[in-house]
């Protein structure tokens, strides 16, 4: 099923968790939507901006399968409302300066994981938030630091 002009369904549902243990995870229908409302107001827009294909490494999760990835159970990635990217061939600070600070997109959370991806939301729920975030380990905890000017290459 195609979700958007660039994106499909199951770029956004393959997930090694739920085949390795036999996990379904299959969105619903307000997962779907939700999902193809991330790609349209998020993902297309910053496919156009770098020119490149856009790998999803984690995007919908069922309940079981983000409890095994250890996620949190408040995660935006039950609701289908996110998305952790790779751009091909970019750094995850210049896409996730680009969307925080230049794109004036319209998004929830976007996050610089451990510099390796960028993890972005969106919401019809309710006015999204624009917050900017860098997760980082200290003590084998994950700490989220607030980002309020674009990031320093690393
Ligand atoms: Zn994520």
């Amino acid at each position: 099923m195609k979700l958007s002009e660039h994106f499909t369904l199951s770029e956004f549902t393959v997930s090694q968790t739920a085949s390795r243990y036999g996990y379904d995870n299959t969105p619903g229908e307000t997962e779907i939507a939700s999902l193809r409302a991330l790609a349209l107001n998020v993902l297309e827009p910053v496919r156009t901006q770098f020119g490149v294909p856009i790998t999803i490494s984690s995007g919908y999760r069922s309940l079981k399968v983000n409890k095994k990835v250890g996620g949190s159970s408040s995660s935006q990635h039950i609701k289908g409302e996110a998305a952790d990217i790779q751009v091909w061939g970019y750094d995850p600070v210049t896409v996730f300066n680009w969307i925080a600070f230049y794109s004036g997109l319209d998004f929830d959370q976007v996050i610089q994981e451990f510099g390796s991806w960028v993890h972005v939301s969106f919401t019809e729920r309710r006015p999204n938030r624009r917050i900017a975030l860098r997760a980082r380990k200290s003590g084998g905890k994950t700490i989220y630091d607030r980002i309020t000017e674009p990031l320093d290459m690393v």
